[in-house]
């Protein structure tokens, strides 16, 4: 029995994350879950999976928990990022799935380590702010991280009875996301609505701009660089709009493992959860290949998506950038998703930061928090201008 917590229970990887347990109640309990504010999801995963433990993010959302929670159920509700940090440190927990969107992930996640607690990460932007730090600290703590990003989880399954050192390069698959094959001018002027519209995959709204912007191809490239311990060049990134092939890895000698599946995020949550176990799951869906029938691939365009190429740029530039990059990202796709700025404008300001960045070269958390809080500030200020 694995003994989990989840930050970030009420999202689209949170809600998949309770479904794989749903379907193994005998291999996992649930001993805490967390959201930002939706009470209502959190109240009902309560009453179905009875944790010790709930922690609320906002503050009165969390009042208002309190107040919906029957006399008779027996959990304890805590708040804000402490309330994140003591559901993510609990003596009893063997894995912390970390699914809440952005770097607010970070620092719960780091307690975690510090703990010696394994950690299922789908919270990208944990890697590509402090990938350095985490992966040291993971390192002396010996604990492992377990990637839940469908692309990393196939790199990591990939490489299972292999060496690292044998890598030549990883090769990431992108679907290409809404706007593949269009051109600059065509998408100038896009909606959120257009955005938000992924081909391939059903996720929050944060990671779905990010995919039609490909930045999150770019952010997982950042990713990779940490969990796998490649450098830059060694990672490639090929549009496969089918998405069977979720990654690959290519050897020294010339050898390719690449793992397939349906696109569906619950078969890499119950991967890092079960790890090293398979578990059978007749629920999932199989792969017919003679109604796939073409599997494609093409070279991502950078011109037409701008992000990508500066995720690369700050991978190779080192230091902080991929922080400023994440933070930077983080507030725009915010502001596009209120209708506040325009598709264009999201790479636009983003290289604005990057130019004004200091950048540190071994970042402590408070380095990298403080380069958010900055990032936040300068961007606010350019678009006040
Ligand atoms: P969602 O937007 O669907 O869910 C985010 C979750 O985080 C919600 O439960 C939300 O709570 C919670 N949350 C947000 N802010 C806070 C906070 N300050 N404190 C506590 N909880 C918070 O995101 P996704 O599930 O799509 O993505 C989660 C992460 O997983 C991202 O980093 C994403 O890049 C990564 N990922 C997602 C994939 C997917 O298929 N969705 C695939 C691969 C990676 P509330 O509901 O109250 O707002
Ligand atoms: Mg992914």
């Amino acid at each position: 029995m694995k003994r989990l917590s989840i930050l970030g229970s009420t999202g689209s990887i949170g809600k998949q994350t309770l479904d794989v347990v749903r379907s193994n109640k005998d291999k996992f309990e649930v001993r805490a879950i967390s959201a930002h504010s939706n009470v209502d999801l959190l109240l009902k995963q309560i009453l179905e999976f009875k944790p010790g433990y709930v922690c609320v993010f906002d503050e009165d959302a969390c009042i208002r928990l309190k107040e919906m929670i029957p006399d008779d159920i027996d959990v304890e509700v805590l708040g804000g990022m402490d309330g994140l940090k003591a559901i993510s440190t609990l003596d009893d927990i063997d894995i912390l799935l970390t699914a809440v969107v952005g770097m607010i992930g970070l620092v719960p996640t780091v307690s975690a380590i510090e703990k010696g607690i394994d950690i299922a990460l789908a919270n990208k932007e944990t890697l590509v702010t402090a990938g350095k730090l985490v992966t040291e600290l993971a390192k002396e703590k010996g604990v492992k991280i377990l990637p839940v990003d469908s692309e990393h989880s196939a790199i990591f399954q990939a490489l299972q009875g292999e060496r690292y050192e044998n890598i030549e390069k990883v090769i990431l698959t992108a679907s290409g996301g809404p706007f593949r094959g269009m051109k600059k001018e065509e998408l100038v002027d896009v909606t959120k609505k257009e955005a938000l519209k992924h081909p391939n995959w059903s996720m929050g709204d944060k990671i779905t701009i990010d995919s039609s912007t490909l930045m999150n191809k770019g952010l997982e490239v950042i990713e990779a660089k940490w969990l796998f311990d490649v450098d830059y060049d060694q990672i490639d990134v090929v549009v496969h709009p089918q998405s069977i092939i979720h990654s690959m890895v290519q050897f020294k000698d010339s050898s390719i493992i690449a793992q397939l599946g349906c696109p569906d995020m619950r078969l890499p949550i119950q991967y890092a959860l079960g790890y090293p176990d398979r578990i059978e799951n007749t629920g999932l869906g199989r792969v017919n290949f003679s109604d796939v029938a073409t599997l494609t691939f093409e070279k991502p365009d950078t011109e037409v998506f701008p992000c990508l190429s500066l995720a690369y740029e700050c991978l190779k530039r080192g230091g902080t950038y991929c922080a400023a990059l994440n933070s930077a990202n983080e507030i725009l796709v915010g502001k596009f998703l209120e209708d506040k700025i325009g598709f264009y404008d999201i790479p636009y300001y983003i290289e604005k930061v990057l130019e004004n960045h200091m950048s540190i070269e071994n970042p402590t958390v408070d380095d990298i928090l403080e380069i958010d809080r900055w990032s936040r500030e300068f961007v606010e200020n350019l678009l006040a201008e």
